[in-house]
């Protein structure tokens, strides 16, 4: 692999970083994951502005254009001008001595890599999801590298050959490790409000616009615990998961061997927008 660290394309075994880093000694970061398609960032800006967000919300000085300059030579020298592949974003907040406050003047560390991959056109997995209580922190909508309750809950999925842990918190569903969960009865999509409780997906809002121009009603509107067995489909969305629909969430099935009607409506939806976008610029 080549890496972009700090301003220079290396290769990943001439990528030094320091012990001190607080990325990880704290996991004092941000990350960001982009697919790119034909060409194109599937929502580029997006996801850029989630990040230079995340930075703000957590006093982190950097731009994102830096990362922004090096892609295109990244692409290059990793053999991946001509393929579909994922890029990973990551800034922490740099080496220091170890206390707990921000240190002053201390420069950020920022790595990206990209690898090869093709998303189906349409997802054709189907997920196995089980429920926890939300044991992570209160701020889900930093896209922080302390990712250690997402890890350990996917583990906990992964352990029971489940795809995703899906979370509660106070009897209210509100999304899963490394996705965000909706919910369809009679015809209509439900989603967590993107508040501090869920991370803002990109994917979560491609959804809820694409609801909007495809006609299908949206609300922004949390669906307890106790009704989960009262929907009709179920699916989770993220930029790897794509749209996947949920066959099973904790002992309640969705469907026996075909997603249902919305979910399938809304894959073919996302299908056309990811073929528009990788076709634009
Ligand atoms: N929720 C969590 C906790 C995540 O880690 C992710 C993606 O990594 C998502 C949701 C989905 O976000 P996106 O659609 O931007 O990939």
């Amino acid at each position: 692999h080549k890496v972009f660290l700090n301003g220079k394309i290396v290769p990943s075994a001439d990528a030094n970083i320091s012990v001190f880093d607080r990325g990880f000694i704290f996991g004092d970061g941000l990350y960001e994951v982009m697919a790119r398609i034909g060409g194109n960032y599937f929502y580029r800006e997006a996801h850029l502005n989630r990040l230079r967000r995340g930075l703000k919300e957590i006093a982190i000085d950097f731009d994102v254009a830096v990362f922004e300059e090096h892609i295109p030579e990244l692409l290059r020298v990793s053999d991946l001008e001509d393929k579909d592949s994922l890029l990973y974003m990551q800034v922490s907040r740099g080496a220091a001595p170890r206390q707990h406050s921000f240190p002053a003047n201390v420069p950020p560390t920022a790595m990206m890599y990209a690898w090869e991959k093709s998303l189906p056109e349409i997802e054709p997995r189907h997920a196995h999801a089980v429920i926890k209580e939300e044991f992570r922190w209160s701020r889900c909508d930093i896209k922080s590298t302390s990712l250690l309750g997402n890890v350990m809950a996917n583990q906990w999925a992964s352990s029971q050959d489940a795809y995703e842990t899906v979370f509660y918190r106070d009897g209210i569903v509100t999304e899963a490790s490394h996705s965000n969960i909706f919910f369809v009865r009679d015809g209509v999509v439900y989603t967590h409000p993107a508040n501090n409780h869920i991370l803002w997906g990109i994917t979560r809002q491609v959804v809820v616009e694409l609801c909007e121009t495809m006609g299908i009603p949206l609300k922004e509107e949390a669906i307890a615990l106790s009704q989960i067995t009262a929907m009709d489909e179920a699916f989770l969305t993220g930029t790897s998961t794509q749209i996947m629909a949920l066959k099973t969430l904790g002992n309640h099935e969705y469907f026996a061997s075909e997603p249902g009607p919305v979910t399938r409506k809304l894959q073919e939806g996302f299908l056309e927008l990811k073929i528009r976008d990788s076709q634009a610029g």
